[in-house]
């Protein structure tokens, strides 16, 4: 089948297998270069992994450390004409890419919320590992169902008590609009924080404690957002940062219990960047365009790899202790969050309008690096030719792996 971008929103509703397997071989070959390890962590469970920053830290534990990993996520096969989702390209490539150089690798798709999946996964671990090392938790969800009530919460992208308005931007127009969202209520709230908080990764780092699964110095991290104050009230302040902030003291207390037996847990402030989830967070893609202008233009461009081999390489595994914020963060958003950074984005963001959204902001950038998280755009990929797109993963029992 030949695949064309079918763009709906903010969402591309086809992915193209072989444009994926070109965007992860492409991090590959990066991460490679980067010269990484020894050292680092060497049985790695990552949830979340087949997009964005999840899909970042497996490649950067696999072929930067030759890690072994599994991965978990919730992704879509090809079904008749249907594409797969870019996630499920994603993985099969980098199952593929890893059991080609002898890395252990093997995916799990379904919802990591459930208890069934942690069972699954566990039961895994303790065949073929005997312990995990490090558990990176990357989940974006729209949703979760509680594996103990059943409850179903929906997260929501709203400000806390008082309406906000703000421009922001319409990427099937490439017009700046002007949108006014209503504050959340308690109870939207409560189901985002369910959903994006840290109760689940708790539930699996506990249910590998009761296992006896954690390795000698386990550690994990989660990923969360802070960002300027122009995003603060839909961002940080807002239901999602609500979340955020329910997931960090998770890692805190977390992090207390770890330490007894020589275990560490952490979030990492990641910087802001077009992923499937990013993009449907109002005014953040805006920002994003902005900021994109000036990171380039300054030199300190970054995406999901990059980001997180410097969080690996210059903060996890740098030797030495974990260097954290005063509230026990890392921080790899410190080039997004420089000064000067900051004042270039918030004079644009003053600045822009419809007229001059192309000076004012990296507007062929952002829509080049969204067609790519769905595989379009890629340099040597024929787009012309015929593709099959129902893309199994790796039969794993027939896998000759590296002891
Ligand atoms: P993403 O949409 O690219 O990835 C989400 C992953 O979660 C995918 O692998 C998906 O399959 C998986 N997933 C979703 N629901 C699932 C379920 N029920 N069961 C199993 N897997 C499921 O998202 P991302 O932007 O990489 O975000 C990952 C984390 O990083 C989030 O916590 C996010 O808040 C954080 N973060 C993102 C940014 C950003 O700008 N993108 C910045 C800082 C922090």
């Amino acid at each position: 089948m030949i695949v064309q971008p079918k763009i709906r929103g903010y969402i591309c509703t086809t992915a193209h297998p072989a444009g994926c397997a070109r965007n992860v071989q492409d991090q590959i070959d990066y991460v490679k270069q980067q010269g990484l390890g020894p050292g680092g962590a060497k049985r790695v469970l990552v949830i979340g992994s087949s997009t964005g920053y999840g899909l970042a830290s497996r490649i950067v534990a696999a072929f930067g450390y030759q890690a072994k990993t599994i991965g978990v996520f919730y992704e879509k096969p090809a079904e008749g004409k249907r594409t797969a989702t870019a996630g499920w390209y994603n993985a099969v490539a980098f199952d593929r890419a890893a059991i080609a150089e002898g890395l252990y690798a093997k995916s799990f798709n379904g919802d990591a919320f459930s208890d069934e999946m942690k069972e699954r996964v566990l039961e895994t671990i303790r065949e073929d590992w005997g312990g995990v090392d490090l558990l990176a938790y990357s989940l974006a969800s729209p949703r979760r169902q509680h594996p103990r009530t059943g409850q179903l919460s929906k997260s929501t992208l709203k400000p806390k008590g008082t309406p906000y308005t703000n421009k922001s931007i319409d990427f099937s127009t490439d017009k700046i609009i002007s949108l006014t969202l209503p504050p959340a209520t308690d109870e939207e709230v409560r189901q985002t924080v369910d959903v994006m908080g840290g109760e689940d990764w708790d539930m699996w780092v506990g249910a590998l404690e009761r296992a006896r699964l954690l390795g000698e110095d386990f550690l994990t991290l989660a990923y969360s957002y802070v960002g300027p104050d122009v995003t603060m009230p839909v961002y940080r302040n807002g239901t999602i940062g609500a979340a955020k902030d329910h997931l960090e003291e998770t890692a805190r207390q977390m992090d207390r219990r770890l330490r007894v037996r020589g275990g560490r847990a952490f979030v990492s402030v990641n910087k802001a960047l077009i992923t499937q989830s990013s993009s449907a967070i109002p005014f953040i893609p805006l920002y994003f365009t902005i900021l994109m202008k000036v990171m380039k233009q300054k030199g300190l461009h970054e995406d999901c790899i990059h980001q997180i081999v410097r969080l690996f390489k210059e903060r996890l595994y740098a030797g030495g202790g974990v260097p954290v914020d005063e509230e026990g963060r890392i921080r790899v958003d410190d080039w997004e969050m420089r000064p000067d950074v900051q004042s270039e984005v918030k004079a644009f963001w003053e600045e822009v309008s419809d007229t001059n959204v192309e000076r004012c902001s990296d507007l062929i950038g952002y829509h080049k690096d969204f067609l790519k998280l769905f595989g379009f755009g890629l340099e040597g990929v024929d787009y012309e030719a015929d593709v099959e797109i129902d893309v199994p993963f790796p039969d794993y029992n027939s896998v000759p792996v590296r002891p």
